[in-house]
């Protein structure tokens, strides 16, 4: 999970602009009465993300005489679509460096997740805090369930830093053709929440087999270049090699497949010494 700054724009300015951009006069009427609420329920959903909380936010079925299908048609035909807040939808989506998913760090992001479902919380249906850019698989692999305790959260990159420790893991797997196994390992340091959660978000996100697949393919990349160095160099040359791209990932995310992989390679005896052929 890789951090993000949380968006500035308010919730109750997104919702202004959806009531004066929807056709339905009644429906821009009824919206314009929960500005209060859209605003108290944003505030409070910070309070709850900065402190870990927000699975004891409570659930409802609408808002005001605004219904909980409204609310996600606001959202899907409005928010997203027109021209009042369509590049508002889009700055959000465009947050992360390089577009890259901040739910499992590898593939590109195409939507925007509701951290807290909007079926069950139609309050916070376009609150920006709310709103997570990510890739389509981690869209679909959250499911829309309420999180029952603290340690039931997944990770949320506006309120969790876990960027700045080393936690992400691979093993090698002495086999022909070799394999990169992967695994969560939070500092002792850290609050149990805190650990329970990174694991939680690293098994509902499948990040062990995603890391997999993409190292799979790398080991097949360098294959060559580490036997042309085996040919004029030693196991030590290898190594060397082996390390100096682990480094060079560690300075980009310590918690990247690549620096796991790289660190666990230049780490195994059996590999440097011909486990890559
Ligand atoms: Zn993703």
């Amino acid at each position: 999970m890789r951090r993000l700054i949380r968006p500035a724009y308010a919730a109750r300015d997104m919702l202004d602009l959806c009531a004066h951009s929807i056709r339905d006069e009644d429906l821009t009427v009824r919206l314009e009465l929960i500005g209060d609420q859209i605003e108290e329920a944003e505030a409070a959903y910070i309070q709850h993300g900065e402190n870990e909380t927000l699975f004891s936010i409570t659930q409802s079925v609408g808002i005001g005489d605004v219904t909980s299908d409204e609310m996600k048609r606001v959202y899907k035909g409005t928010f997203a679509k027109s021209k009042s807040t369509r590049h508002i939808y889009d700055a959000i989506k465009k947050l992360p460096p390089n577009d890259i998913c901040p739910m499992c760090g590898q593939r590109t992001v195409g939507t925007l997740d509701h951290y807290l479902a909007q079926s069950l919380h139609p309050t916070l249906v376009v609150t920006p805090a709310n709103l997570v850019p990510s890739c389509g698989d981690c869209n679909k692999a959250k499911l829309d369930a309420q999180p029952g305790v603290a340690n039931e959260q997944t990770l949320h990159p506006y309120f969790d830093n876990v960027d700045d420790d080393l936690w992400l893991y691979a093993s090698v797997e002495e086999r022909s053709p070799v394999a990169m196994l992967y695994f969560p390992d939070p500092p002792s340091g850290w609050s149990e929440t805190m650990q329970t959660r990174l694991r939680l978000h690293f098994r509902t996100f499948g990040l062990g087999a995603l890391y997999a697949s993409h190292s799979a393919v790398e080991l097949t990349n360098i294959r060559y270049g580490l036997q042309r160095i085996a040919e004029r160099g030693t196991v030590d040359d290898i190594r060397a090699d082996l390390l100096r791209r682990a480094e060079s990932s560690a300075a980009a995310h310590i918690n990247s497949w690549q620096t796991a992989m790289y660190t666990a390679l230049g780490a195994s005896d059996w590999f440097c010494s011909g486990g890559y052929n």
